[in-house]
């Protein structure tokens, strides 16, 4: 099952596929052989109720402070509306914080300090990881660069750590998997200490 959010003008059409009306004015439709059908509202391509923050200690290459790394990732999931599952046995990271389901986007804000920094050379803010002392933004290239980068394949396993969001409905994503961990070299996932927060859609 999935929820998404639709203009209030879209719902005749949304009744007439077969999506059901839910709380805070948003949609559900229950299976996933009826997504595409919904493309147009769901916003995202990766699809899975998997779903854990990852985070790595770092020292902050600019200053030195102690910095705590996030990243989102997925148990199995689905691409693109094809019916494949990946990820089986594994857990994937996303690149980069955008294009995040409303739930996980605010877990990151309220429970790991996550704002939207603005990348000069873009002209642009997104929701990114930074150092709170020194305050410069650590990109995707920083963090995912390869092997050794804090959340590569080599140096990032041991030290990941993950909390495991409330899972039961599909999420959908906009980013794409880069890297993916066998789950036996990972610890077990952490609840969240907030975890009530952490619910599927904000009531109004
Ligand atoms: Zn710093």
């Amino acid at each position: 099952m999935i929820e998404f959010s639709a203009p209030e003008e879209d719902a005749p059409r949304l009744r007439a596929l077969g999506a059901k009306p839910c709380a805070g004015g948003k949609w559900k439709v229950a299976r996933y052989a009826d997504y595409p059908k919904f493309a147009e509202w769901i916003k995202g391509r990766i699809f899975s109720s998997e779903t854990y923050i990852a985070e790595v200690g770092e020292k902050c290459p600019y200053c030195g402070a102690d910095v705590r790394l996030v990243a989102v990732a997925l148990g199995r999931y689905r691409e693109d509306l094809l019916p494949a599952v990946y990820g089986k046995g594994e857990i994937s990271l996303l690149f980069g914080l955008d294009g995040l389901p409303e739930d996980v986007a605010r877990t990151l804000r309220e429970e790991f300090g996550i704002k939207k920094r603005y990348f000069a050379p873009y002209g642009y803010s997104l929701p990114a990881n930074g150092c709170h002392a020194c305050g410069r933004i650590f990109n995707d290239e920083y963090l995912f660069g390869g092997e050794e980068a804090p959340f590569g394949l080599y140096s990032a396993a041991e030290r990941l750590r993950l909390y495991s969001l409330p899972r039961g409905r599909d999420r959908a994503f906009g980013g794409r998997v880069c890297l993916s961990f066998k789950r036996k070299r990972l610890p077990a996932p952490r609840k969240l200490k907030n975890s009530k927060k952490a619910r599927f859609s904000r009531k109004r």
